[in-house]
């Protein structure tokens, strides 16, 4: 596509998680209020949920005596577990260009970080997955006096593969030095000289991840952006040995893989999850309905228990910048600081733009930049398909929004994870589904159910206080009274970055 998405795509990091209980405080009794979990069939009205230590202590349909609560009334409003967004990035401070030395833009990424986990927590966001993270924003991340709880992948390259394709030769293998070796390719890609060949097998570099505490490893079959094809990958053989390596370590394997013959190759090799919707349906580009090729291809996925994050928004967080109104989008406000709202109006923040669409904003470039867009990334509509025919099937359906796809400021923490969802809704998934997703599929796919996904005694007190029900409508998901994070409720617009 372009060097810049690739430049999402730094570090691997070798960070402790915190601790994640940290706020114990005064209890909470939140009053009245209908509880929706997923492992009930139906909502429960006018119920008590105690929280002690950060922990749920108790549902009851019964008042419970707690004279050193603080009370909180849900008279006519909706508890719900927080979120968890299986797909995040957020060490990218969105749109700021890179490498900069400009003080001005430095100021601008110190506002970014501060006010990124808020925009999560603003749109309920209380877990998230960072799927390729750079030690130093992560560490930003969870440094944060107030942040979702945060898990990271340790990311294992092919040598030259995507996203080393993009990067500087003489440094990209001190960024990602998790790199695998793949035999297939030696003749054209070898070892980089002077690495030591045995540092660079699934098995040796599975066992580095481990030890750096990551939930999982990340991986990417991409032999390129359209219809490029010339990036090398992984064969089936060496993400066998990477497969077993990751089962043995009981570590996730999460594939980064989009275009249909680069995912039939994680399903033959029993990945966990594929991060990405089947939208490059190869040759198939521009059949209706699902073809009989994807259809097939999905019922492999589904048969075999994979996971699978649509990512609905990836193109029309890219495509929205051409929407001359997006900035004036008052949620914006919300979740950008004042800053750097400001500056994503003038014309040096419009580099992302041009090098996607052409050089001037205004210009036919702009829809014939548009019109490649559409054809060549297939847009989100494939994704919407394979994704109802996914759910037809039977297929639990996860929340990942993979914000930002790209350095894309139609991309923001949490409004994205929002319009992910509101995306699953115009696909044709019922809301029970997309509930599901964002809760105890997330939970029970990271194996973090013990402690998330559901509204039930000892589960950590993640919460979301709701004006609306989501299962009426998935706006309901944006209108927030309070957010619930372990156990302290947080008024949401006090989390907005125009917060007074
Ligand atoms: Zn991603």
């Amino acid at each position: 596509m372009n060097r810049s998405i690739a430049l999402l795509a730094l570090a691997s990091a070798n960070l402790a998680l915190p601790a994640h209980v940290h706020a114990a405080g005064q209890p909470l009794l939140i009053e009245n209020v209908t509880v929706l979990s997923a492992e009930q069939a139906q909502p429960r009205g006018n119920q008590y949920v105690l929280v002690r230590d950060g922990r749920i202590a108790a549902v009851s349909d019964s008042a419970i005596a707690a004279p050193d609560a603080r009370k909180l009334d849900g008279s006519g409003k909706f508890l719900t577990p927080g979120l968890m967004d299986g797909h995040v990035h957020v060490s990218n401070a969105i749109g700021l260009p890179f490498g900069s030395s400009d003080p001005a833009i430095a100021t601008m990424e110190q506002q970014f970080f501060a006010q990124q986990p808020r925009s999560y927590l603003y749109f309920g966001v209380t877990q998230v997955v960072d799927l390729i993270n750079m030690p130093q924003g992560f560490a930003q991340f969870t440094a944060q006096p107030r942040h979702p709880d945060a898990w990271r992948c340790g990311v294992a390259p092919v040598v030259d593969g995507y996203p080393l394709v993009f990067m500087d030769k003489a440094t990209r293998y001190q960024v990602f030095n998790d790199y695998i070796f793949e035999p297939k390719n030696a003749r054209e890609h070898p070892l980089p000289a002077g690495a030591n060949p045995a540092e660079h097998t699934p098995e040796a570099v599975v066992e580095r991840i481990a030890k750096s505490g990551a939930l999982c490893v990340k991986i990417t079959l991409e032999d390129g952006f359209g219809d490029l094809n010339s990036w090398p990958v992984m064969s089936v053989e060496t993400l066998r040995r990477l497969r077993a390596a990751t089962t043995q370590h009981g570590l996730l394997l999460m594939v980064h893989a989009n275009a249909l013959d680069m995912q039939r190759i994680a399903v033959e090799g029993n990945v966990d999850v594929i991060v990405h919707g089947v939208w490059n349906w190869n040759e198939l580009q521009n059949q209706p309905g699902v073809p009989a090729a994807i259809a097939t291809h999905l019922r492999n996925v589904h048969d075999k228990k994979i996971g699978y994050q649509a990512t609905l928004r990836v193109i029309p967080g890219v495509t929205d910048m051409l929407d001359p109104n997006l900035l004036e989008d008052p949620v914006y406000a919300k979740v950008v600081p004042p800053a750097i709202l400001k500056w994503y109006h003038t014309d040096d923040a419009q580099w992302f733009k041009r090098e996607i669409f052409g050089s001037n904003p205004n210009s036919a470039a702009i829809l014939e930049g548009r019109r490649q867009a559409d054809a060549n990334w297939a847009t989100s509509e494939h994704g919407m398909r394979a994704l109802r025919y996914l759910y037809e099937l039977g297929q639990p359906l996860l929340l990942g929004s993979d914000t930002p796809s790209a350095p894309t400021y139609g991309n923001q923490p949490g409004y994205d994870t929002f319009k992910e969802m509101r995306a699953m809704a115009q696909a044709g998934i019922p809301l029970s589904a997309i509930f599901a997703a964002g809760t105890i599929n997330n939970a029970r796919q990271f194996k973090l159910d013990k402690d998330y996904g559901t509204i039930e005694k000892g589960k950590i007190a993640n919460l979301l206080l709701l004006e609306a029900n989501p299962l009426a409508s998935v706006e309901a998901w944006s209108r927030i009274d309070t957010v619930i994070l372990h156990g302290e409720p947080i008024a949401r617009e006090t989390l907005a970055a125009d917060a007074k």
